[in-house]
């Protein structure tokens, strides 16, 4: 592909809609478009929209809403025109068409944000963001798409690399000297700002672990004694706040989950059947097996029967199963079946009914509770990509490498 190629696609979604949006970018997008809508003036004002007739061959088409951006600021970075016409599969599909004609080609997948990039409108994590934004199903995922969109972590970064490089070039600045031991780059002040990002990037990854859970939904395992209500339970939960899930592409589940909201927080109960099976035997292997799903599970539902069990025992059975799956997930006790508990309602432990609904309100209130204390101490930046965690991880090696250097005293052609 080339840049220089003037590139179309349909912007709004596929099938009929009461509008859609029709895009071209590069350096005939305006003469393209021309052709489609003679009227358009030859020297069109920027950002002004046109309502014209867009015709081909065989007539008119339709009547449209034309805008044009001109290069560098647009979207792309190049000149790039905004074509709103009526909704139908057959108009778009006839207007393409007449822009393939006019010499746009069709765009690629991805490919106005591509250009975006190579004109540097946006960095890679911001194009990244373009792509979360688009896939975003709940307010979390939204605002961190937003908050990676805006800027994100680059800014940031981008301040302390510079201050690496300033200090990288002192110390071979002394290479310059070495016959005379000079020291122009000050050792204690390196160590302290190794030392600034190394705990940057420190909290950076950690956040990543909140912010992955974002993206695909924050897992919760129910766990419990057969009977006391898992399965009433999840469909309780699930009745009112289910959520609608397409494929995001680059995720990848070989279970079906069960995905709700609560709050603008996406939730995924995970490998509910695996759970489920345990309840019919005593099986080692299931057990086990749902000891391994509540490990890798943010948090752990751990449900007891209300009335055939005290919150002493209830709470011991908590931190058991705590010692067991590591500090990763947090294990929270639930007493169910309130409705037939009576007066042993306890203090200590979220007590619900599944069957009636009451303190599910509570109990999705201790969901939210628990992701905003995911997020504490994680301060406001999250990192939501596989692939910046692993840029940190390398980063954050190779700048322990180089404190360890000056602790050890070595020289600067080493250090550098
Ligand atoms: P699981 O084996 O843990 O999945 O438990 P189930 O969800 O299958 O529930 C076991 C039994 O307890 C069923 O008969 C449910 O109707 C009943 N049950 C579940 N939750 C409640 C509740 O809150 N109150 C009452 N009274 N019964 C419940």
């Amino acid at each position: 592909m080339h840049p220089s190629d003037t590139i179309a696609a349909l912007s709004t979604a596929p099938g009929v809609g009461a509008i859609a949006m029709v895009r071209v970018s590069g350096s005939k997008a305006y003469p393209v478009v021309e052709r489609l809508a003679p009227s358009l003036p030859l020297e069109p004002l920027a950002r002004h929209a046109y309502f014209v007739p867009v015709i081909d061959l065989d007539g008119q088409i339709d009547e449209a809403v034309i805008t044009f951006f001109p290069g560098p600021n647009s979207y792309t970075g190049e000149d790039l025109v905004e074509v709103s016409i009526h909704g139908s599969t057959y108009i778009q599909q006839r207007v393409l068409q007449a822009m393939l004609e006019a010499g746009a080609r069709t765009a690629l997948p991805g490919e106005f944000t591509q250009r975006a990039f190579l004109n540097k409108k946006l960095d890679l994590s911001q194009a990244e963001a373009v792509a979360d934004l688009i896939a975003s199903q709940s307010a979390a995922q939204h605002r961190l798409a937003m908050q990676q969109l805006r800027g994100g972590f680059g800014a940031r970064i981008e301040e302390l690399r510079q201050q690496l490089i300033d200090f990288a070039a002192l110390i071979e600045l002394e290479l310059d000297f070495g016959e005379e031991d000079v020291q122009f780059a000050q050792r204690v002040e390196l160590l302290a700002l190794l030392d600034r990002l190394v705990d940057l990037s420190t909290e950076l990854i950690d956040s990543f672990r909140y912010g992955n859970a974002i993206k695909q939904g924050i897992p919760i395992a129910i766990l419990g004694a057969p009977n006391s209500g898992k399965s009433t339970l999840l469909n309780a939960l699930l009745q009112e706040d289910r959520a609608i899930v397409s494929d995001i592409p680059g995720t990848t589940r070989d279970t079906v989950e069960e995905m709700m909201t609560v709050g603008g927080v996406l939730f995924r109960f995970i490998d509910t059947a695996g759970l489920r099976r345990t309840t019919d035997t005593i099986e080692q292997l299931g057990i086990d097996r749902s000891y391994k799903k509540a490990a890798e599970a943010s948090l752990v539902l751990l449900l007891a029967d209300a009335s055939k069990m005290s919150e002493g025992a209830l709470q011991t059975e908590a931190s058991l199963l705590q010692k067991r799956i590591g500090d990763g997930p947090r294990v929270l006790p639930v007493f169910n079946k309130s409705d037939l508990a009576g007066s042993r309602m306890s203090e200590g432990v979220i007590s619900i009914s599944a069957r009636t609904g009451e303190g599910l309100e509570a109990l999705k209130e201790a969901f939210l509770a628990h992701v905003r204390s995911m997020l504490s101490g994680s301060g406001d930046i999250v990192v939501t990509n596989a692939r910046h965690v692993d840029a940190l991880t390398k980063a954050r090696a190779a700048l322990l490498d180089a404190k360890q250097a000056i602790d050890m005293g070595i020289s600067g052609e080493l250090l550098a």
